[in-house]
């Protein structure tokens, strides 16, 4: 029996790991739920679930959360604060992290459930690309079993020599990882098309329903730059042997090219349960919920290459790559606050790239070998994308 600490219950990625837990009370059974701030819907999952705890991050909320419990007749302890989350991570109440939170507010609870030596179900691709040297070194410190939730590297990760969930792991006769995009809602406009795009319009993805913060991400393209970075550390291939095709259908996740001319690619519905059930059960196959792939019905499957220039995002990702260091780590944090600024109509879409490029030209570039110093970079870009917002009046 699993115990599994589903990270970021109440989101898109937590909605979909519980559905595939569901169908399995034999094999998974929940030890923790957490949430940022929707108490009530914590508490719906807890009554049905049953988790020794439930944490909830914003610290304002544990009374409401404990006293909603006890109501309910649960026997559920309640947690508050991002401590109580990163210490749920690591400690006894599971072997199984699924790292369903969004942004860099996930990357304590991850590293804590690398160094624990747990089964780490990573979708919190924002942690990876601030701390993805950290996330390595303890993920093989402690034998932490890493399995990749994002479709495109739970692709690549199914299409490997010999599946294997030691990150960084590097592997013989790869010539290059081949990551699909579908384009996101925008794929054929010109920059002159998106002057006024609304938060409403740049969420309403065309394959995949999904959180707004990686909605909005794939309509810049930043979420395949942000994957590009994902899969140099997951993958432990340097950024000249990762590309991106854009894939309209969104049905091949992705693809691994090798030497010999064999092209290995792993297709199917656009849901997440697919790689939640491969990666909960791995290295066994279990029933996810996912319907059967109807390739006639589908019809047809086109490629073409990405639109470098109305999506800056996809190029500011790789040169971050090229920078090396805290790059990553100033990248994301920037994307964090324009993504942000953006969804509260205080930034214009096309505004997003330069107020990431501003910001990694303004903060200098250093190692990133110490979680300190990954956490001043953070901070740092966050502190210069916030005052360039505020200065610009916006
Ligand atoms: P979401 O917004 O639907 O859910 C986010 C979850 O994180 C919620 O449970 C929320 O309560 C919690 N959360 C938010 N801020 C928090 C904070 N400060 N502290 C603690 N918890 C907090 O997002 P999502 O779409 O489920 O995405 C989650 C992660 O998975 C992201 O990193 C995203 O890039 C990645 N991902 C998502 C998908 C998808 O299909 N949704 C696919 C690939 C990767
Ligand atoms: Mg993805």
């Amino acid at each position: 029996m699993r115990r599994i600490a589903v990270l970021g219950a109440t989101g898109s990625i937590g909605g979909s790991a519980l559905d595939v837990i569901a169908r399995h009370p034999e094999r998974f059974q929940v030890g923790v739920l957490s949430a940022n701030q929707r108490v009530d819907e914590l508490i719906a999952l807890c009554r049905r679930f049953r988790p020794a705890r439930a944490i909830v991050a914003d610290p304002a909320a544990h009374d409401t959360l404990a006293r909603g419990l006890r109501e309910a007749g649960l026997a559920c302890e309640a947690l508050a604060g991002p401590a109580a989350l990163a210490a749920a991570a690591g400690d006894g109440d599971c072997d199984t992290v699924i790292a369903g939170i969004v942004g860099a507010a996930g990357m304590a609870s991850t590293l804590a459930a690398a160094r624990a030596g747990k089964r780490l179900l990573l979708a919190n691709k924002e942690s990876v690309v601030l701390a993805g040297a950290l996330l390595l070194r303890e993920a093989n410190a402690s034998g932490a079993q890493v399995i990749p939730i994002d479709s495109e590297h739970n692709a690549i990760f199914q299409c490997l020599p010999m599946p294997s969930a030691v990150p960084g792991e590097r592997f013989g006769g790869v010539r290059r990882l081949l990551l699909t995009a579908s384009g996101g809602p925008f794929r054929g406009r010109s920059r002159a098309d998106l002057a006024a795009i609304t938060p409403d319009q740049a969420c309403a993805h065309p394959n995949w329903v999904m959180g707004r913060k990686i909605s909005v991400d794939s309509a810049t393209l930043m979420n395949k730059g942000l994957e590009v970075i994902e899969a140099h550390w997951l993958f432990g291939l340097p950024s000249e042997r990762i590309e991106v095709v854009v894939h309209p259908q969104s049905i091949v996740h992705s693809l691994v090219d090798y030497v010999d001319g064999s092209v290995l690619a792993q297709l199917g519905q656009p849901d997440m349960r697919t790689a939640l059930a491969c990666a909960l059960a791995w290295p066994e196959r279990i029933e996810s919920g996912v319907n059967a792939l109807d390739l006639a019905g589908i019809g047809r499957l086109d490629f073409e290459p990405p639109d470098r220039e109305t999506f800056p995002c996809l190029d500011l990702a790789y040169q971050a790559l090229a920078l090396g260091g805290s790059a990553g780590a100033i990248v994301n944090a920037a994307n964090e606050i324009a993504v942000s600024a953006f969804l509260q109509g205080r930034l214009r879409f096309l505004d997003i790239p330069a107020l990431i490029a501003r910001t990694l030209d303004r903060i200098a570039v250093t190692p990133a070998d110490t979680l300190d110093s990954l956490l001043v970079a953070d901070a740092q870009a966050r502190a210069a994308a916030t005052l360039w917002l505020d200065t610009q009046g916006t």
